[in-house]
């Protein structure tokens, strides 16, 4: 099972692709992750990376696109997967489903999370993050056991230098010119649905589970 999710920054993409992943037995790529691992381990990616993310800005395909692409041809990959903010712009789907289609294989579904742009913000000035283990927890929604530290792995949460509101302003931006049309562009290859992010995450996930079959 091949599975995008779509939607706004602090949509919950991450949140339901994690629940995803381990109740269908199948890897979780986030490349958000992927780069803020990059970033934490001082790498040249990772270098390059930060200069876009801190500005609320998507990183250039160039830098984007192969990484995924080498990403979902590994061996834990060939039962299906889940990828979380990949694509994110038209050029970056275009090159997956070239990459899909050369092996004859096509994405399954692409999953998008519907919150609208007023509760975004506070979404994400509660969202705490591991970058130890890519956890996401909501100071009032979804609170850890412990304040401040992991349930998963007991690393200490930050909060991401790019959810401060005014970079959120500016990455919601982005999301409407560059990522949207994504919606479009799986609905016209019949493998778009949607489900409504503003519920209670084991109620989205329900829904979700509705679509891909238990
Ligand atoms: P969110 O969870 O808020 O949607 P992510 O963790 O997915 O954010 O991404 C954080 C940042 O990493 C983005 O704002 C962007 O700068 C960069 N990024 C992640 N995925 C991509 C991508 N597919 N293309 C370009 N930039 C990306
Ligand atoms: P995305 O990956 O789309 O950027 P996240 O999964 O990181 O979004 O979620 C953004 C923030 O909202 C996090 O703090 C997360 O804990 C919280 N969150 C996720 N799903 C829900 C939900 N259904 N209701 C309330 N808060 C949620
Ligand atoms: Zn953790």
């Amino acid at each position: 099972m091949k599975i995008i999710m779509l939607g706004a920054p602090g949509a919950g993409k991450g949140t339901q692709a994690k629940m995803i992943a381990d109740k269908y037995s199948i890897p979780h790529i986030s490349t958000g992750d992927i780069f803020r691992a990059n970033i934490k381990n001082g790498t040249e990616l990772g270098k390059k990376a930060k200069e876009y993310m801190d500005q609320g800005l998507l990183v250039p395909d160039e830098l984007t696109v192969d990484l995924v692409i080498d990403r979902v041809a590994q061996e834990d990959c060939k039962n299906g997967y889940v990828l979380d903010g990949f694509p994110r712009t038209i050029p970056q789907a275009e090159s997956l489903d070239a990459a899909l289609e050369k092996r004859g294989e096509k994405v399954d579904y692409a999953i998008n999370v519907e919150v609208p742009d007023e509760n975004i913000i506070n979404r994400m000035s509660g969202r705490r993050a591991c970058v130890a283990c890519g956890a996401t927890y909501h100071i009032v929604h979804i609170p850890t056991k412990t304040e401040g530290i992991c349930d998963r792995c007991g690393s200490e949460l930050i909060l991401r230098d790019d959810d401060k509101p005014e970079t959120v302003t500016k990455r919601l931006n982005v999301y409407h010119e560059q990522t949207q049309p994504l919606i479009d562009y799986y609905n016209g290859k019949n493998v778009l649905v949607e489900v409504d992010g503003t519920r209670d995450m084991k109620d989205v996930f329900g829904d979700i589970v509705k679509i891909l079959g238990a």
